[in-house]
């Protein structure tokens, strides 16, 4: 099959080759599903082959592969005011289509060969006509109340300009999708300053959660990484940075700033922590 759905702690994680994790609840009288991926294969499918309840969608923020799946799905599909254009600019056909090319010569970064990440059968002109699906706005603050599992929204900008993350409260759970990391990417158009995303990182750290989860990392972040990432923001030197190969935002010649002068070839260090800016975050 092509979503991998596997039961977690009280929620399921959606794993797929489009190197995205969706994460899926079921309570006792709703369920809610946070982000859609790329939406190459059928996640609607996948979703009800798990439950069959009212279903909520929640989108971490409006980048295409957390929102590429959302015309799946009749339902409304929650996310940030500030990330509602983005997301119409992430749907449009021409995106689509890169993208779709792309994930069929995706690259397993650990052996360097090339796989197709489409799903069999996959119809291009049928996924560059779907569009954002139906939108709704959400703010900090909001409960959703499944029955025995409550989500409740934080704003946490950064990474775009209305993310949001979404605690999970009965197991203090964090999901921040691409919010924070050791790796995030704060140099195309959408992103804020990096003073903004540090406050965020640092309300996230108030938050005090059990566990931060990501959407392209499976492994669960601790707190105290929260405080490295933070300070990789701070000391984030434009001009000591690596020069990063990105396939958008070329505009802004993304660099690197790793903490304590690590690389990106010690990316799989447990202690690597970087910010990925543009030129314009020059000091
Ligand atoms: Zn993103």
């Amino acid at each position: 099959m092509y979503y991998q759905v596997e039961e977690q702690d009280g929620y399921y994680r959606i794993g797929s080759p489009e190197n995205v994790f969706c994460y899926l609840f079921v309570g006792s009288k709703q369920a809610a599903l946070i982000d859609t991926g790329h939406g190459f294969g059928n996640l609607e499918q996948t979703v009800r082959s798990v439950t069959d309840k009212p279903l909520v969608i929640i989108n971490t923020h409006g980048h295409c592969d957390h929102t590429g799946g959302n015309a799946q799905f009749e339902e409304v599909c929650y996310i940030g005011e500030k990330d509602i254009a983005l997301c119409q600019e992430h749907s449009e056909a021409a995106m689509r289509r890169d993208n779709a090319k792309r994930a069929e010569n995706s690259m397993n970064f650990e052996t360097g060969e090339t796989y197709n990440g489409l799903p069999e059968g996959f119809n291009l002109e049928e996924y560059c006509s779907r569009g954002t699906g139906t939108l709704q706005t959400v703010s900090e603050g909001t409960v959703f109340d499944l029955g025995g599992i409550t989500l409740k929204i934080y704003e946490t900008p950064g990474h775009t300009q209305g993310g949001i993350s979404v605690l999970y409260l009965e197991k203090n759970i964090l999901f921040v999708g691409d919010a924070t990391g050791m790796f995030v990417w704060l140099f195309a158009k959408e992103t804020t300053d990096l003073t903004t995303y540090v406050e965020a990182v640092q309300k996230m750290y108030d938050l005090n959660a059990v566990s931060y989860i990501g959407a392209h990392n499976p492994n669960p972040m601790k707190k105290e990484q929260l405080l490295r990432y933070i300070r990789a923001a701070k000391e984030a030197d434009y001009d000591a940075g690596e020069p990063f190969e990105s396939f958008f935002g070329k505009e802004y010649e993304p660099r690197v700033c790793a903490l304590d002068h690590m690389t990106m070839a010690e990316m799989f260090h447990p202690d690597f922590a970087s910010v990925v800016i543009g030129k314009d975050k020059r000091k």
